[in-house]
Formats: structure tokens, C-alpha cells, sequence
């Protein structure tokens, strides 16, 4: 049964409201087009000397992994909740790998701290795994695949300058430094035996693992609380490599750091919510194509629109109700969104249940539908600009056929984010036909958005095996 029969009893003003919602959150094929073509050229500067407003960082990882990569690793993964540590091993059979984990809770204070305890809590982790894991071993030092998720400059593959944090975090003194020396020091202090023999992006990694199983995969992406890609680049296409020699044929995979697309705000559809959790932020004016699209934000978005709409005095909605819960800034999480669009009942019963739950607050039937409506135009906003970014690579590259790895929480549980993400890449790349001929549908587009393989610890590790290979071959 139709849910729109109740849209007829939705009162004017709502109704209106739901109106312009859709008018500034809905991203037509048009403008997603134009959205892509700038972000070619976006992408293009980045690589040049002048540079632009998207990093392009070079990770000096260089060509994709044959399958037959070989060996033991450990990986540590500073993601914004977790901190997991891996042992990966990578036995002689083609494409395969085994892993064990431990994950540790990344406290919130420490996200915006000091650096001394970031650095201690992160070694002291380390530490306890391989104690449980070779209780009374005597060990050589293990290599190491660490995923800093954040942009980081790097000159060679075991060091990186952090350019700014991003996804909320703010220490003081890690930015515009090495954070690799600071990081060794908190281990040679505990003992623990470890070597950092690569420091990689989590992008970077999904795209190294994912092509490990999968000869098809050409670009790497996270759509989590952070969102990002990476892609392999010809050395002759980055002008600002050229003091680097290197053979122009010779593949080296770009971070691309897209989150920051548009920083200078010429083409995407911002509208005022968008301006206030920028200007709120800890990062003014960075990562204007993130916090459009990214988990983190997501919540905040439609918090900010509720509270606006009650604000409002021509609007009735949440009527002499305390909507205190609801004005607490990042109170609501990209999961209670989902949880909203998740919602199976005619009458939304569970978004009535999770509204009262959370925030105390009693929704009316025409509240309700306003409350669905803008999960879902807010989801959706996020899938389709995210498209933009992946078909701007593929367009970029002259791809027209590809496998594109995707992990984070919000691909991997965003209700219908991989549908829209589909749906906007066909409107975008104009296929009428699928790669084998067939009418488009599920394992038939040309460029396809999958599940990727475990990035920050199968990744890591063979990013960390490749890099091993590298030094013996003497290339580096
Ligand atoms: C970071 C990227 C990262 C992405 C996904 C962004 O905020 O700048 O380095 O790849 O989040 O985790
Ligand atoms: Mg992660």
C-alpha cells in the first residue's frame, strides 16, 4: 500500500515544507552532470604543480597486487569509533588471505586531546595484542600496515604529514607534521616489536584488497563517516610528481582526498543547513563535499532541519513539545536515519517509537511522514553526489567498464544507498545497455559499486608485503 494517500491529509504548511525540502535537497540528472564535470577538472588540479582544492595525495603504491603476494603482517586501523589491530596471513594460494583481530574502543576524549595520549593509547593496544597473540614468543620486528585515515602528504610510503584532521577529530600538534616519528616513539618506549613499514589510507587499502580478489577492480572508495577515493594514476598524468623520475607509464595510486571537492563552493547545491555545519565545525571551509554526503553529517543534517521547522513560526510541528533532546548538537547519528528509512510500517510506527525513545518526543501522523520524507531526501542527496565522484574518476580514466570497491558503514548499512548510488551513476554515464548487452540491472551496469574486501587490515598488509618487495627488488 501507498504511504502517499496520507500525504492528502498532511496539513498546508507541512506540506509546503515538504515542498521546499525537496526542491533544495533533490540533485537532478543535470546537475549531477555538471557536478561531474567539474570534478574532472578538480581532479586534473589536483595533480597539477598549482595544485587545488582536492589533495591528490600520492600514496607510492605503485601497480596492483598480483594475487601472489606472500607473508605474515599486522594492521592497525584508526578508524573514528574503533581501533582494530590485525594480524594478516597471506599463505602462497592465489587471492587468499587469514586474519585474526582484536578491536579496542577508541575513547571519544581522545579525539580531541593531545597528541602524547593518542599516540601511548594506540601503542599500548598494539601491545596488548601481540602480548595476548605471542605470549612468551620471542619476536622479530613485525611488519606493520598502519591506516591513517586523515590526508596526509607523503614523500615515502613509511612517513606522512597529516594536513589537517578531519571527521571531528581535533588534536593539537599533529597537523602539518610527521606522524610517523611520534607514533615509533610511543612503541620503542613499551618495547613493543613492531616495524611501520607502510602508512596507508584506508581508500588506498580497500582498493589494494579488493583488487587482490577482483582483476576488474579499479577504484577504491569509503562511504563511512568519512568519504573518500582512491584510483591508480599514470605517473606522466601528475605534473607535480615530474621532479620525481619516474617512467610515465609506471601506475602509482592517488588518494584522492574528494572530500574536499567544492571547497570553494562553485557548484554543489549547499543549502543553509549545509552552511551551518560547516561554519560549526572545527574545520570551516575543509571538506565541503564530505560533510554533504558523509555519515557523520547525515544525522546532523536532518537535526538541523527539524529544529529550523519548529523554529519557525508559520510552521506547526512539534506543537508544546520539549524538544530539548533535539537541540543537542551531533545527537543524532547517520543510523538513526536508517533506522527511519528502515521503517516497514504504513503507519511508521517504529520512527514513532524511535522519536519517542530518543528524543521524547510524540509525533503526529503528518509529522511522521514529514520525518520519513527527509531521511529520505537526505539519504538520497548522499548516494546521488556520491556518484558524482566515482563516475568523475571513471570518466577521468576513460573507463568504461569497472568494479569499484566500497566499504563503510554508510554503503554497508545506509538503507538503498547502493540503489540510488546505481541509479545516479546511469543517469550520469547515460547507459541504456549493460556491459553484456542486457538491459541494466543488478550485475549488469558497466561501472559497478561492490562490497569491497577488508581494506584496513587485508589492505594494509598487502600494501605492507608490496612495499617489503619494493626494498628487496631495491626500488626504493
Ligand atoms: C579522510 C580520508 C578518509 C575518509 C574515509 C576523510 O575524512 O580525510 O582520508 O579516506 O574520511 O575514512
Ligand atoms: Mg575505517
Amino acid at each position: 500500500p501507498s504511504r502517499r494517500g496520507s500525504m492528502a491529509d498532511m496539513p498546508k504548511d507541512l506540506l509546503g515544507e515538504i515542498k521546499r525540502l525537496e526542491e533544495i535537497f533533490t540533485v537532478d540528472t543535470a546537475k549531477l552532470k555538471a557536478i561531474t564535470d567539474h570534478f574532472i577538472s578538480e581532479l586534473a588540479k589536483g595533480l597539477s604543480k598549482e595544485g587545488g582544492s582536492i589533495p591528490m595525495n600520492p600514496t607510492w603504491v605503485m601497480g596492483f597486487p598480483t594475487g601472489y603476494e606472500t607473508g605474515t603482517f599486522l594492521a592497525l586501523d584508526m578508524g573514528g569509533t574503533n581501533l582494530r589491530v590485525c594480524e594478516i596471513n597471506l599463505p602462497e594460494e592465489k587471492g587468499e588471505f587469514d586474519i585474526i583481530q582484536s578491536k579496542y574502543k577508541m575513547p571519544e576524549e581522545l579525539k580531541t586531546g593531545n597528541a602524547d595520549e593518542l599516540w601511548g593509547y594506540i601503542a599500548d593496544c598494539l601491545q596488548q595484542f601481540i602480548e595476548y597473540h605471542h605470549e612468551g614468543e620471542k619476536l622479530d620486528k613485525l611488519p606493520l600496515g598502519f591506516t591513517f585515515s586523515y590526508p596526509a602528504t607523503q614523500d615515502y610510503i613509511d612517513h606522512g604529514v597529516l594536513q589537517r584532521w578531519t571527521k571531528g577529530f581535533d588534536i593539537d600538534g599533529v597537523e602539518g607534521k610527521d606522524v610517523v616519528p611520534p607514533f615509533e616513539k610511543a612503541l620503542e618506549e613499551r618495547g613493543v616489536p613492531i616495524k611501520l613499514t607502510a602508512l596507508i589510507n584506508d581508500t588506498t587499502g580497500t582498493l589494494i584488497a579488493s583488487a587482490y580478489t577482483d582483476s576488474e577492480m579499479k577504484i577504491g572508495c569509503i562511504f563511512g563517516t568519512g568519504c573518500n577515493a582512491a584510483y591508480f594514476e599514470h605517473a606522466g598524468e601528475i605534473p607535480k610528481l615530474e621532479h620525481v623520475k619516474m617512467d610515465p607509464k609506471q601506475e602509482i595510486a592517488i588518494n584522492c582526498e574528494w572530500g574536499a571537492f567544492d571547497n570553494e563552493h562553485k557548484i554543489l547545491p549547499r543549502t543553509q543547513y549545509d552552511i551551518i555545519i560547516d561554519k560549526d565545525s572545527p574545520r570551516p571551509g575543509q571538506q565541503a563535499f564530505e560533510k554533504m554526503i558523509a555519515g557523520l553529517y547525515l544525522g546532523e543534517l536532518f537535526r538541523l532541519v527539524l529544529v529550523d521547522l519548529h523554529e519557525q513560526p508559520h510552521v506547526q510541528i512539534f506543537q508544546d513539545q520539549d524538544i530539548s533532546r533535539l537541540k543537542k548538537p551531533y545527537s543524532l547519528d547517520a543510523s538513526f536515519l536508517s533506522d527511519i528509512e528502515n521503517d516497514p510500517y504504513e503507519n511508521l510506527q517504529e520512527t514513532y517509537d524511535i522519536f519517542y525513545d530518543r528524543l521524547k518526543i510524540n509525533s503526529s501522523k503528518p509529522e511522521l511522514e514529514l520525518i520519513r520524507r527527509l531521511a529520505e531526501l537526505i539519504g538520497t542527496r548522499s548516494a546521488r553526489l556520491s556518484a558524482c565522484g566515482v563516475a568523475a574518476i571513471c570518466k577521468k580514466k576513460g573507463y568504461k567498464t569497472a568494479h569499484v570497491g566500497a566499504d563503510g558503514s554508510v554503503f554497508n548499512k545506509y538503507p538503498h544507498f547502493k540503489q540510488r548510488g546505481a541509479q545516479a551513476l546511469k543517469e550520469i554515464l547515460d547507459w541504456e545497455k549493460g556491459r553484456d548487452g542486457k538491459p541494466l540491472g543488478k550485475g549488469h551496469d558497466p561501472v559497478e559499486i561492490l562490497p569491497a574486501e577488508d581494506g584496513s587490515g587485508v589492505g594494509a598488509a598487502l600494501i605492507a608485503a608490496l612495499t617489503l618487495k619494493r626494498v628487496q627488488e631495491g626500488k626504493v
